[in-house]
């Protein structure tokens, strides 16, 4: 091939007129697709220089270069996923997703200017939380309630500003890793406190609190071991008791972790439950089983609530308009029972055995031996009741197909490359889509996509 021939690639601006990147340009903007091209066309000239023997010029061939260029780079976008999973609150997959019902409410708040900041009785600067506190007064029992950011920053708020230079007891086996690095001896040291640890993995006594106690302790911090259980002989104290026996200078905090209130979720104490019991301090996450925005709460004794509001950390972790929004409006309908207040772990936990195998006969209706219905688990997840699954149905992918027979790793691969990417799990080395966190919605997609690749 010829430079002449090569000269007669279309200019840049030519190209990006073209009707298959238009989508593109509208997905990673003009500058990022621009830059694609720009790429492709000098790597395609080239390859044909360096060999211009090879394989004849082709301006289609050089199109899906550019178009598979684009596609790779819009998989790095968020969207959305599919979960066939099974686990209900993914922190892979966003923890929990929104209702639809709860986004749509608090457009108007959002894409206006609103009240955040400003008293509407006084025309004074107010606070951010607006009616969060006493939301949660009904919720969990909380006198008063902080938002801050994340989980994370709610522990490290309660030990920097009560905590500091002091020593907090904490039991051995509360001392947790949940997901990626994040430590509780770890975030203890960084804000400034003292570990003490007592009892031992499987057995902490409110007595072995109460030993530890010095008059330069400042907290026992009870820790929900939320990604993992201890089976057999173990022990944990009583909260009531615990609390009721620690000398007044001692603050009862708890990480509850995943927020429950209204759920239905055995086993899992609630964070009234702990604010009832006596605990001065309660925090969680809002996007676990409380099925909201991102966030960390904080509740319980208001003097406490407000000094960890005047700590200067408080403002780096200060959540957005966006957050307190979603938090006030699911409160509310968490309140008013509707449904669209339940948060995901609820409404699809409580689905019934039948709904969910009845979804899976209808993903696998008409495909034969190749997908067939089977009895699984689902699990709430997110450092959520860690030793619960609930029954379950999935579809289990036997590809006669040779190119997907070989490797189920490959047909996961294949499956999050489709338009909408389907995140799917290997049980037995085969695929499965759980219908636990499939919706009745998704199935058409699904079977269209399948039958693509099946047949
Ligand atoms: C999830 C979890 C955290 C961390 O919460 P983030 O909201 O992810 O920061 C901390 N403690 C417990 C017990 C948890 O389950």
């Amino acid at each position: 091939m010829t430079v002449s021939t090569l000269s007669s690639i279309p200019q840049i601006e030519k190209i990006l007129q073209q009707a298959f990147i238009s989508p593109y340009i509208e997905r990673l903007s003009r500058p990022v697709v621009t830059d694609i091209v720009r790429e492709q066309v000098q790597a395609y000239k080239k390859k044909h220089l360096r060999d211009p023997e090879g394989v004849p010029f082709s301006l289609e061939q050089l199109y899906h270069y550019i178009e598979q260029a684009c596609w790779l780079v819009n998989r790095q976008r968020l969207q959305r996923v599919i979960n066939g999973t099974g686990v209900i609150v993914h922190t892979n997959l966003g923890r929990s997703p929104i209702d639809a019902e709860l986004w749509q409410s608090v457009t108007e708040v959002n894409t206006h200017y609103n009240n955040l900041e400003i008293d509407l009785a006084t025309g004074k600067r107010g606070k951010r939380k607006g009616m969060l506190q006493q939301l949660m007064q009904y919720l969990v029992k909380g006198e008063d309630t902080l938002v801050v950011n994340n989980n994370a920053s709610s522990i490290y708020l309660m030990l920097h500003e009560l905590a500091k230079g002091k020593e907090v007891i904490v039991s051995r086996g509360e001392q947790i890793q949940i997901g990626g690095g994040f430590r509780i001896p770890d975030i203890l040291a960084l804000s400034g406190a003292k570990l003490v640890e007592v009892g031992t993995t499987n057995i902490t006594t409110t007595q072995d609190y109460l030993d530890a106690v010095t008059e330069n302790t400042a907290m026992v911090l009870l820790v929900h071991t939320s990604n993992f259980k201890i089976r057999g002989f173990t022990e944990s104290p009583d909260v009531k008791e615990l609390a009721q026996a620690l000398p007044e200078h001692v603050i009862l905090a708890v990480d509850q972790g995943s927020g429950t209130t209204t759920e239905s979720m055995p086993d899992e104490p609630t964070v009234a439950s702990y604010i009832q019991a006596g605990a001065d301090l309660v925090c969680f996450s809002g996007d676990k089983i409380l099925g909201g925005p991102q966030a960390g709460l904080v509740t319980g004794k208001q003097p406490l609530i407000k000094q960890l509001e005047k700590n200067p950390m408080m403002r780096a972790f200060r959540p957005s308009r966006i957050v307190y929004s979603l938090l006030e409006e699911l409160v509310v309908r968490k309140l008013n029972q509707l449904e669209s207040g339940q948060g995901v772990a609820e409404s699809k936990n409580t689905q019934p055995e039948a709904v969910l195998e009845q979804r899976a006969q209808q993903l696998a209706e008409g495909f034969g031996e190749q997908l067939q219905v089977v009895r699984s688990e689902m699990t709430v997840g997110g450092g959520s009741l860690p030793d619960q699954n609930d029954p379950s149905w999935s579809v289990e992918i036997s590809p006669e197909n040779g190119r997907y027979k070989r490797s189920a790793e490959k047909l996961l691969e294949v499956m999050r490359n489709w338009p909408l990417a389907v995140i799917g799990v290997i049980k037995h080395d085969k695929v499965q889509l759980n219908m636990a966190t499939i919706s009745d919605s998704e199935i058409p997609y699904l079977r269209g996509q399948l039958a693509e690749v099946l047949q």
